[in-house]
C-alpha cells in the first residue's frame, strides 16, 4: 500500500475547493462525467491511431446511485489509468493529463474534452470520501484503488477491478444528500450532459404496467451524442433546425430564421443561433443562449461572450476556446472571447444581409419581428451599426418598406428644406396622428411610421448617421412649417388684434391636466385647418428620451407643452377675430390709453437707472405702484375679452374641434362640446 500527500503546495486544498473553487456544487457531476467521456474518446483516438487493438464500439458511460451505501458512481470503459498515471494525473494535481495527451495526439485534438482545471477534485465539494477504481487499457496493467477522505493524504493499493476503465465512487457528504436523489441527478444530467458525444446511461427506460411506471431492462440513455450544431449544414433540413429549436427552447413559436456558426480559425466555434419573434418586447433574458465546451454544457449566462443585443437570440454556442473557470470580468477581457464576440456579430449581420438580399419579401414580412433586435444592435454596437445600415428597413405609414438609402432618394426632391436639410417626417401613432399624416401626404410628403419600442432613440441614431438630416414628427408643427422652403410668412394681424385674439382663445381652452397651451399664429392656406395643435419636436423628444435615460427623468415630469396655432388666413379665424375686436374695441380704448400713460411713467422711472445701479430709493414706491396698476389694467383688458369670449360658441367650437382631433378632449369638456354641437345644429 502506498500513502502520500497530494502534491500541492497549500497544506490543505480541500477547504478551498469546497468553499471557493466553484460556487455551484452541482458541477462536480459535469466534471466527472466529462472525464469519463474524455477517457472514452481517448481510447477511440488510440484505436483510430492503431495504438489500441480492442473493441471500441458501443462504449458507454454510466452514472448510478446507491442510496443505502450513500454513494454515487460514475463509470466508464475508457483508457483507465496505471498506478503511474494516477500518481501523475491525480496526485500531482498541478499536472494536467489532458495537456500531455494533446501533445501526443495534436491532430485529433478536437475529439478530446478540453480541460477544466481541477475537474476531478470538484468531487470533494459533495463527497466526504472518493475512490478511484481503475484498470488501464495497457496490456498487463494492474488494477489500482485510490482513495482519499478529504484530507491531503490518500491511499493507493492494488485494486480488484477486472474490466478496463474507471469507476469514480463518491461517498456523498451528509449535507449534500440531494445528490443521492434520482430526480436531482436526472435534472443535472439533462442540464449538463444532454449533448455529450458518448452515450451516458442513467437508470432504465420505464414502461407503463399495471397502473404504474416500472423499469424495463433497457438502459436509459440521457443524451443526444450528435447534436445538430456538430453536423454539416448541408446535411440538414429546415425541419431539423426547427425541431432542435423546440428541443432547447420548449414552448416557443417557430423561429424566424437561424444561423449555423462554424469556424475553425483563429478559434474553434460551432453553434446555431435562432431569431425568435421578438415584436415589441425588449426583454433581455440572459439564459437564452447556452454555452458548451465540446458538447459539455457550461453555462447559459453568456454575458461578455456575446454582445448584449445578441442575447435577444436563442440557441447554442460551442467552443473549446472560451476559458471556463474564470471570473466574468476576466472573461470579458480575454482576447479570444473578444474575437468570438465580434465574429458572431459579423456573422449575424452578414446572414441578415444575405436574407435581405436574396429574399427581400420574406425579410420585409419578418421585419417587425426582428426590428427591435436590429435597432438595439445598431444602437449598442458600432460594427453592427455599420453592417446593418445596409439592410435595416424603414416602414412608411402606407406599410411600404424601404432601405435607408432608398428612402433618402425617395424624399430628397420634396423634403429638402431651404437650408438643405433632408427632413424625414414620421408618425408614432397612425390613428391618433391621422389628420397630420393626411395633411403631410396631401402636400406630397412621405410619412414614416416609427411606433416601435426603440424607435425614439433610433431616430436620434439615424440623425447622427446622416449629415444634414432631421426627423420631424408630423404633428410637431403646422404642415407648411414641417419642411421650411422659405422664411415663414408673417401672420396678417396687428399687435392689438393679436393681443385680443390670444385672450379670446386662451381663455376658452379647457384646463387639461399636465398640459400647457401657447397661442401662436401662422398664415397657412385658407383651406387648411383653422386651428392646429402641435407639440414641439424638441420638447417632446426630450420627454420621450427621458424614458431611456434615467438621468433625464425630470423631463418626464414636465407638462406637455402644446402650440395652439391659429391659421390667420382661414376665413373663420378672420371672422371671429374681427368680430371680437369690433365688440371690445370701445370698452378697451380708455383702458389702453390709461395703460399707455402708466407705461410711460414706468419707463421714465426706469430711465433714471442709466448706470445700472438701481432705481433711486425715493422712486421705488412709485415704480411699484405704477407696475401694479399696469398689471391691473392688463387684467381688466383680459377680463373684458374673456367675458366676451365666454359667449362665443364659434370660438369654443373651434377650440374643441382642434382638441378633439388630438385626443385631448375628454370628460366634462367633451360632454359640453357634444351639447353645444347639438345646440348649434
Ligand atoms: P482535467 O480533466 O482538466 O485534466 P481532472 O482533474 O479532471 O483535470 O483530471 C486529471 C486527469 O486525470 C485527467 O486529465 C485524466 O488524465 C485523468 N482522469 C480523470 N478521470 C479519468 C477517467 N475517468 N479515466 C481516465 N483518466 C482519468
Amino acid at each position: 500500500m502506498a500513502k502520500g500527500s497530494i502534491g500541492v503546495t497549500t497544506n490543505n486544498i480541500f477547504p478551498v475547493i469546497k468553499k471557493f473553487l466553484y460556487s455551484d456544487h452541482e458541477i462536480f457531476l459535469r466534471e466527472l462525467v466529462s472525464n469519463a467521456v474524455d477517457a472514452t474518446q481517448k481510447l477511440k483516438t488510440l484505436a483510430a491511431a492503431g495504438d489500441f487493438k480492442g473493441e471500441t464500439d458501443g462504449l458507454k458511460v454510466s452514472v448510478s446511485i446507491n442510496k443505502e451505501a450513500g454513494t454515487l458512481t460514475v463509470s466508464d470503459h475508457g483508457i483507465g489509468m496505471t498506478e503511474e498515471e494516477v500518481n501523475k494525473y491525480i496526485n500531482e494535481i498541478a499536472f494536467s493529463g489532458a495537456e500531455d495527451f494533446l501533445n501526443k495526439y495534436k491532430d485529433n485534438a478536437s475529439a478530446i474534452i478540453g480541460h477544466f482545471g481541477l475537474g476531478f477534485y470538484s468531487a470533494f465539494m459533495v463527497a466526504k470520501k472518493v475512490e478511484i477504481h481503475t484498470l488501464s487499457h495497457e496490456e498487463g496493467a494492474k488494477p489500482v484503488l485510490w482513495s482519499c477522505d478529504g484530507s491531503p493524504e490518500y491511499e493507493m493499493t492494488e485494486g480488484d477491478k477486472t474490466e478496463r476503465g474507471t469507476d469514480i465512487v463518491l461517498y456523498i457528504d451528509d449535507d449534500e444528500k440531494e445528490f443521492l436523489e434520482q430526480s436531482r441527478i436526472s435534472t443535472l444530467l439533462n442540464k449538463y450532459c444532454k449533448f455529450l458525444p458518448v452515450p451516458v446511461v442513467f437508470g432504465k427506460e420505464q414502461e407503463w404496467k399495471d397502473g404504474k411506471y416500472v423499469d424495463t431492462d433497457k438502459d436509459k440513455i440521457i443524451n443526444d451524442v450528435e447534436p445538430l450544431w456538430t453536423r454539416k449544414p448541408t446535411d440538414l433540413k429546415d425541419e431539423d433546425y426547427i425541431k432542435f429549436y423546440h428541443a432547447i427552447q420548449p414552448a416557443q413559436d417557430d423561429p424566424l430564421f437561424w444561423i449555423h456558426l462554424n469556424v475553425d480559425y483563429p478559434f474553434t466555434l460551432t453553434g446555431i443561433l435562432y431569431f425568435p419573434k421578438i415584436k415589441n418586447n425588449l426583454d433581455i433574458r440572459k439564459d437564452r443562449i447556452q454555452l458548451y465546451c465540446n458538447q459539455v454544457f457550461v453555462t447559459d449566462s453568456v454575458e461578455g461572450v456575446v454582445p448584449e443585443f445578441m442575447m435577444l437570440l436563442q440557441g447554442v454556442i460551442d467552443s473549446p476556446d472560451i476559458p471556463l473557470n474564470v471570473s466574468r470580468s476576466y472573461l470579458q477581457a480575454d482576447r479570444n472571447v473578444k474575437k468570438i464576440s465580434s465574429y458572431i456579430t459579423k456573422k449575424v449581420a452578414s446572414r441578415l444581409e444575405e436574407i435581405a438580399k436574396t429574399d427581400a419579401k420574406a425579410f420585409e414580412e419578418k421585419w417587425n419581428d426582428i426590428k427591435i433586435f436590429i435597432e438595439y444592435g445598431m444602437l449598442s454596437d458600432e460594427k453592427f451599426k455599420e453592417a446593418a445600415a445596409k439592410f435595416a428597413l424603414l416602414q412608411n405609414t402606407d406599410g411600404k418598406y424601404f432601405k435607408l438609402d432608398e428612402y433618402k432618394d425617395l424624399i430628397k426632391g420634396n423634403q429638402t428644406d431651404k437650408d438643405d436639410n433632408l427632413i424625414y417626417l414620421y408618425a408614432t401613432d397612425k390613428t391618433a396622428q391621422y389628420t397630420y399624416i393626411k395633411a403631410a401626404q396631401d402636400k406630397g410628403y412621405d410619412v414614416l411610421l416609427m411606433d416601435g419600442q426603440l424607435d425614439i432613440p433610433f431616430v436620434g441614431l439615424l440623425e447622427q448617421m446622416n449629415d444634414k438630416s432631421r426627423f420631424v414628427r408630423v404633428d410637431s408643427d403646422v404642415v407648411d412649417n414641417l419642411v421650411r422652403k422659405e422664411d415663414a410668412k408673417d401672420a396678417e394681424l396687428t399687435t392689438e388684434e393679436r393681443e385680443i385674439a390670444t385672450t379670446l382663445f386662451k381663455s376658452q381652452i379647457p384646463a387639461i391636466e399636465k398640459s400647457e397651451f401657447m397661442v401662436t399664429y401662422a398664415a397657412m392656406a385658407p383651406d387648411a385647418q383653422p386651428v392646429v395643435i402641435t407639440q414641439s419636436e424638441y420638447m417632446r423628444r426630450m420627454k420621450d428620451m427621458a424614458v431611456f435615460q434615467p438621468g433625464m427623468s425630470f423631463y418626464g415630469e414636465f407638462p406637455d407643452a402644446y402650440n395652439f396655432t391659429l391659421n390667420t388666413s382661414h376665413p373663420l379665424i378672420k371672422r371671429v377675430v374681427d368680430q371680437a375686436v369690433a365688440a371690445v374695441k370701445d370698452e378697451i380704448k380708455p383702458i389702453d390709453d390709461e395703460l399707455a400713460a402708466t407705461n410711460a411713467v414706468i419707463k421714465a422711472i426706469r430711465d433714471l437707472d442709466k448706470d445700472n445701479k438701481g432705481v433711486p430709493e425715493d422712486k421705488k414706491d412709485d415704480l411699484k405702484k405704477n407696475e401694479d396698476k399696469a398689471q391691473e389694467l392688463r387684467n381688466k383688458k383680459e377680463e373684458i375679452v374673456s367675458n366676451y369670449a365666454s359667449g362665443q360658441d364659434t370660438v369654443k367650437q373651434l377650440i374643441d374641434i382642434a382638441l378633439l382631433g388630438n385626443g385631448l378632449l375628454k370628460g366634462e369638456a367633451l360632454n359640453e362640446f357634444l351639447k353645444r354641437s347639438v345646440d348649434l345644429l
